[in-house]
């Protein structure tokens, strides 16, 4: 893969953390982007391997910008985290999520993906009442708390108090707990001991170095082995090919999610196979 930096595009000059008049411009942008529905949830499929069937999808925000059109999450999340709106959006898009499942339950039955993963952010995890909000938007969307994941950080549950209080609660409820970008944050291997967590979500780093020569699979191969000591579910994220996907069949890995499979969409095609049909 080659993704050159300069392929990338520039990020706002508050995610630097420049300018405060900047960061409130961005601040006040969002507040209206929110107020006004610019913000679109897509889904990515997560597959069993080797077979390739989706089992659940991952919820990614986007912001639908009227002039910058597409605008990536890692551009803007960054802001809404820092003054506070990434509270009122992560509710958006978890209830948009919950809904989503739903609807697509009705209408493909057995086709519809059995679970819905959705990110939550640090900021989300602090407040007292994170989990009686998620259980208040399964109630409301008829979505079991069996076939919700909850995609938390490393780092946002690393300093232990409301977080961890939080991520226990939501346990508690019966929603499946994620560590996204495992292996990246702190302190990975303790924090195992102290939240409950369902399922590792292994860093797409680790899955692009797999099928490099030399030693390279060695960090795949001990995440896969810790997973399945603790009796985790294991997710290799990022995987862009075949030869990866082989590999990571061969290391063990039962469930992963990548642009191999299938690229975010507001609806996954495997939900739609074949001819589409007739437009309506
Ligand atoms: P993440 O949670 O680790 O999500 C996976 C990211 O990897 C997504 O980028 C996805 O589109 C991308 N991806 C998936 N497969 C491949 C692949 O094969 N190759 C490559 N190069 N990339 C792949 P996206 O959607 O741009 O999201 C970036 C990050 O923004 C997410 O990383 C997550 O940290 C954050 N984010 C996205 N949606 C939300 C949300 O609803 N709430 C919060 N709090 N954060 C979100
Ligand atoms: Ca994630
Ligand atoms: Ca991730
Ligand atoms: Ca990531």
């Amino acid at each position: 893969a080659k993704a050159a930096a300069a392929d990338r595009p520039r990020r706002y000059a508050a995610d630097l953390d420049e300018q405060s008049d900047e960061q409130a411009r961005v601040g006040a942008e969002l507040r209206t982007a929110l107020d006004t529905g610019q913000f679109r949830v897509v889904y990515q499929p997560i597959v069993a391997l080797p077979s390739g069937r989706p089992v659940a999808v991952e919820a990614l925000v986007r912001w639908a910008h009227p002039e910058r059109g597409t605008v990536p999450p890692d551009h803007f999340i960054p802001a809404a985290e820092r003054n506070g709106l990434i509270v009122e959006l992560g509710e958006w898009i978890l209830r948009t999520a919950c809904a989503q499942a739903m609807e697509w339950q009705a209408a493909y039955g057995d086709l519809a993906p059995a679970r819905m993963s959705v990110n939550v952010s640090a900021r989300q995890l602090a407040e007292p009442g994170f989990a009686a909000l998620v259980a208040a938007v399964l109630d409301e969307t008829g979505l079991p708390a069996g076939r919700l994941t909850v995609e938390v950080t490393e780092t946002a549950v690393f300093g232990g108090g409301q977080a961890v209080q939080s991520v226990q609660d939501l346990h508690d409820l019966g929603v499946h707990i994620a560590l996204d970008d495992f292996g990246t944050g702190h302190s990975s291997l303790g924090l195992l001991q102290t939240v409950p967590v369902d399922v590792l979500k292994v860093d797409k780093s680790f899955v692009d170095s797999i099928t490099m020569a030399g030693r390279h699979a060695v960090i795949a191969t001990a995440l896969i082995q810790v997973s399945a000591g603790l009796g985790l579910t294991a997710v290799a994220e990022g995987v862009e090919t075949a030869e990866q996907a082989a590999e990571l069949h061969r290391l063990g890995y039962e469930l992963a999610q990548g642009y191999h499979f299938g690229r975010p969409s507001p609806e996954p095609s495997f939900l739609t196979p074949g001819p589409s049909p007739a437009a309506a």
